[in-house]
């Protein structure tokens, strides 16, 4: 089965890992996910192609500058649903497909 990635989703989801811990912000998977959605509709896809579920090939997009964007908008997310928890769970929704 051939499909599409984004590795920005993976991006987003272990920046949210390593800087969620160091918060007094909830830490449930639905605010979790809120976070994820909020950072990923503020930064740029980067869909590759995959197979099942496998990345094929990846970028050798300019990772530095990538995760600095990456780890202000995922600071910014957890700001923003750590003060508002459980407030967008239609968020939460679409994402799960
Ligand atoms: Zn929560």
């Amino acid at each position: 089965m051939i499909g599409l990635i984004n590795l920005m989703e993976e991006t987003v989801l272990s920046k949210i890992d390593q800087l969620l811990p160091n918060t007094d912000y909830c830490k449930c998977e639905s605010c979790r996910m809120d976070m994820a959605a909020y950072a990923l509709n503020r930064l740029p896809a980067q869909y590759v192609q995959s197979i099942k579920g496998k990345v094929l090939y990846r970028f050798a997009s300019s990772q530095v500058q990538n995760d600095i964007e990456v780890t202000v908008a995922v600071s910014k997310a957890i700001e923003i649903v750590g003060k508002a928890p459980h407030k967008n769970t239609n968020y939460v929704e679409e994402k799960r497909v």
